[in-house]
């Protein structure tokens, strides 16, 4: 075994908390600490082995062969789909972007099926939120909506808040009121000085009155259709929180077994923190997990104006969001041919059974895992952040660095150039033959 070494300042991708403080050692070539890291952490970094195939229709090929297959593919292809699974740097997702121009294909992402609600009630009711940083330093009174912190982001309270000191907090946990709601089964998992339990169902309602309470403090007396103890509950809440110089209303963006999340709760919790901002500041943070899902919404902002669910067929990007998910058009055949770029294993089981019906591209790390994918062509690449530097933002958007720990042979970001550069070459070449056939 050789002498083990140690990188400093390393990103976990984890969840959407992306600690940059993990202390990776490696020894022969293998990670066999990640210091810091909180076991979701430590999962996600594993050992730092990954599979080193590639595969076309079942035989193994070399890398220029694979590559060139994926973009005959491709460009043969009526309706095409790239689709951006969680555990790319944004440096590979700006690739894929790329590659979903040239193509005019359908261009998605993992938020489309698990954030969109959330991110849709924001573009229509507007979101004051900010960075981890600011509730760290400033937030006195912190309300956790129904988030399970312990097993989702689990350093989310040590790193930020409500534990450490800050700026206007200084004696940390102690300068702050926390406060807990649990949805029924839906529990906010952390350290709080008030708990207020309510049924699913009431869940509206509630955040209804309270916005309604934020608004007026007479308000409580009109909400004659709520029971006499809710009303009560959303008196006090209101008034605990327009106490604070600075609240934060934390959530779970991402989809949750333990409760159903509808369009009208996100919209809700909008427009709660937008009421509060009008008394008082209010920062609204809306938590993602891992897999730098935060970047791709914002790699594709930048790109094409919109985070997911974004069409190219008429050579200019399109946002889609209400014309149904990508299983949807999966699941009624218009989609011809895919490119899948990430981690497989990060999409839902009804995605990858959709996706075993059509041609397919998988280039990512663990693409040889993905048994859907075995008929068409699978590239393995390195992880981003375990043996590929590059960029990730957090789930606040703040870009961190990814750093390598490991060696790999590819990395995705390279990979998917090299598939953008054959498929320009394709078709320049299908236009010359077409403007030859023309002139002749
Ligand atoms: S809290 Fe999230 S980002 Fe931080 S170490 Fe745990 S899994 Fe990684």
């Amino acid at each position: 075994m050789t002498q083990p070494s140690v990188t400093g300042n390393v990103t976990c991708l984890g969840c959407g908390c992306a600690c940059d403080d993990i202390e990776v050692v490696v020894a022969s070539e293998r990670i066999v600490d990640a210091r810091n890291a909180c076991q979701l952490g430590r999962q996600w970094f594993g050992d730092g082995q990954v599979p080193s195939i590639i595969r076309v229709d079942g035989a193994d090929v070399g890398l220029e062969q694979a590559v060139g297959s994926a973009a005959t593919r491709l460009c043969e292809a009526a309706r095409p789909l790239v689709y951006l699974a969680p555990g790319l740097s944004c440096e590979a997702q700006r690739e894929a972007v790329a590659v979903a121009d040239l193509l005019r294909a359908r261009l998605d992402s993992i938020t489309s099926a698990t954030a969109l609600i959330g991110i849709l009630a924001g573009q229509e009711h507007g979101s004051a939120s900010a960075t981890l940083g600011e509730l760290r330093n400033r937030a006195d009174v912190l309300l956790f909506w129904g988030v399970d912190l312990e097993a989702r982001y689990p350093r989310f309270a040590s790193r930020y808040a409500p534990g450490p000191p800050g700026m206007f907090t200084p004696e940390g946990r102690r300068s702050r009121t926390v406060i807990a709601v649990d949805i029924e089964r839906a529990t906010a998992t952390v350290d709080s000085d008030v708990r207020v339990a309510i049924e699913a169902a009431d869940e509206l309602a509630m955040l209804t009155a309270l916005e309604a309470c934020v608004r007026s403090p007479d308000a409580s007396n009109n909400l004659t259709s709520l029971a006499e103890r809710s009303r009560n509950t959303a008196r006090e809440l209101a008034t605990a929180l327009l106490a604070a110089r600075y609240t934060a209303l934390v959530y779970d963006a991402e989809p949750d077994d333990r409760s159903v999340r509808t369009s009208a709760r996100f919209e809700a919790l909008t427009s709660l923190g937008q009421a509060l901002n009008d008394r008082t500041r209010c920062a609204a943070l809306a938590l993602r997990a891992g897999g730098n899902r935060s970047g791709a919404d914002s790699v594709l902002v930048a790109q094409t104006g919109y985070p997911c669910a974004i069409d190219f067929a008429r050579g200019f990007p399109r946002y889609v969001p209400h014309d149904g998910t990508v299983l949807d058009i999966l699941r009624d055949r218009d989609v011809d041919a895919a490119l899948v770029v990430g981690d497989p294993m990060g999409i839902s089981s009804d995605l990858a059974h959709s996706l075993s019906n059509v041609r397919s591209v998988v280039i990512g790390p663990h693409a040889s895992d993905a048994a859907w994918g075995a008929r068409g062509v699978i590239i393995d690449t390195g992880i981003d952040g375990i043996h590929v530097s590059g960029t990730a933002l957090r789930t606040d958007d703040v870009p961190l660095p990814l750093r390598a720990t490991l060696s790999a042979p590819r990395s995705t970001a390279e990979t998917i150039r090299a598939v953008a550069s054959n498929v320009r070459r394709t078709l320049l070449n299908a236009h010359d033959i077409e403007s030859k056939a023309l002139g002749s």
